[in-house]
């Protein structure tokens, strides 16, 4: 062993999902939208003025901000943007989580957490979501450093009401709470109207879900003037440039066109419940999903001999190996197309014992 090697940060990297690189295969394991972004997306895209790229963009994204924050009517100062949710939770553990206590996040959940805590050397308890994979608000009642959790929670899908949220931020006035709300367009209520009352609390969302546009990387955060001021001075002692002019251009376009996003998140909901019922007449049980992706189980197949079985079929899921949720799927909604597909092979599938 060369002597430097000690000197390197050992980590044990997130392990994105699969992005196949063919064009044919039903894509259904990351959770990105089978619709196209708006078509003003598009429009802007063409008509987008190269001559602007020999120039650094904005730092402070000025233009996606104020449309962000005349979109949720906040206040100057309230929205902070990044290149997807991923930076903007990964420069939000590195700015809020600085205490010597641990921070707290569910057992079951975004698989990132953990992987930043280590990274910046946070400590960290998870807290066990009960036997239907609920969150248990009172396990967040005792001293921490910090809280974080997503609502709906991924990968069960589950949402918890508001009520429940506010709970917890009532007992964590001294610490930092973010909701990572990556899929509460699908369905939640939104723990926006709270910001009003905790100054304490951060929401994360993004455009990779409900605005078609993972590809952008585009994500924010939402929070009292503080602390976003706090977040854009860590951002510019990191880096200040971030935001690409494109992705800035063509993610105002994204936040005009309204009525197509609406559009959207209904033709997904609407597939999403009918998925619900089709997988159980399959046999599977399925948590009650309020996002763009289904947790299923099958009580006679192991999930990772189904996952391969899809993957042979070129139809790609995500499966988690936790002991928690190594019997599940996580199937993303896909178009109805897509979907019917996957009903049939499984359906012949499940047909073969
Ligand atoms: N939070 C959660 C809960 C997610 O599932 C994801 C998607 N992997 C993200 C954040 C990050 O999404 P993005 O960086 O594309 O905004």
């Amino acid at each position: 062993m060369n002597l430097w090697e000690k000197n390197i940060r050992k980590v044990v990297p997130y392990i994105p999902g699969e992005q196949p690189n063919k064009s044919s295969v039903i894509k259904l394991n990351t959770n990105e939208n089978p619709y196209p972004p708006a078509p003003g997306v598009r429009k802007a895209k063409r008509d987008f003025d190269t001559d602007l790229l020999k120039r650094y963009p904005d730092p402070e994204n000025t233009v996606l901000v104020k449309a962000l924050e005349e979109y949720y009517r906040l206040d100057e100062g309230q929205v902070f943007v990044g290149v997807g949710s991923d930076d903007v939770l990964a420069m939000a553990f590195m700015t809020f989580f600085n205490a010597e206590k641990p921070i707290l996040f569910p057992d079951v959940t975004y698989s990132f957490y953990p992987v930043w805590a280590e990274l910046f050397k946070i400590p960290y308890e998870t807290q066990r979501l009960d036997e239907n994979y609920r969150l248990v608000p009172e396990d967040y009642h005792q001293e921490n450093g910090g809280i974080i959790f997503p609502n709906p929670n991924a990968p069960t899908g589950i949402y918890e009401p508001l009520d429940r949220i506010e709970d917890i931020l009532k007992q964590n006035q001294d610490v930092i709470v973010i909701i990572d709300e990556a899929y509460i367009d699908f369905g939640g209520e939104s723990a926006l109207p709270l910001l009003n009352k905790y100054d304490n609390l951060l929401i994360v969302q993004t455009f990779s879900k409900s605005r078609s546009m993972a590809g952008m990387r585009i994500g924010y955060a939402m929070g009292s003037k503080q602390l976003i001021k706090a977040l854009n001075d860590v951002k510019y002692s990191f880096n200040s440039y971030t935001m690409n002019q494109t992705a800035l251009y063509l993610g105002v376009e994204a936040i005009k066109d309204d009525e197509y996003f609406k559009k959207t998140i209904e033709r997904i909901v609407a597939t999403r419940e009918e998925a619900k019922h089709r997988l159980k007449a399959l046999g599977f049980h399925c948590l009650d999903s309020k996002t763009n992706f289904i947790f299923a189980t099958h009580p006679d197949r192991e999930a990772s001999e189904l996952y391969e079985a899809l993957k042979t079929a070129d139809i790609y899921v995500r499966h988690f190996k936790a002991p928690r949720t190594k019997n599940y799927l996580r199937i993303s909604i896909g178009t109805d197309q897509e979907m019917e597909q996957l009903y049939d092979f499984l359906e012949r599938l499940l047909d073969e014992k």
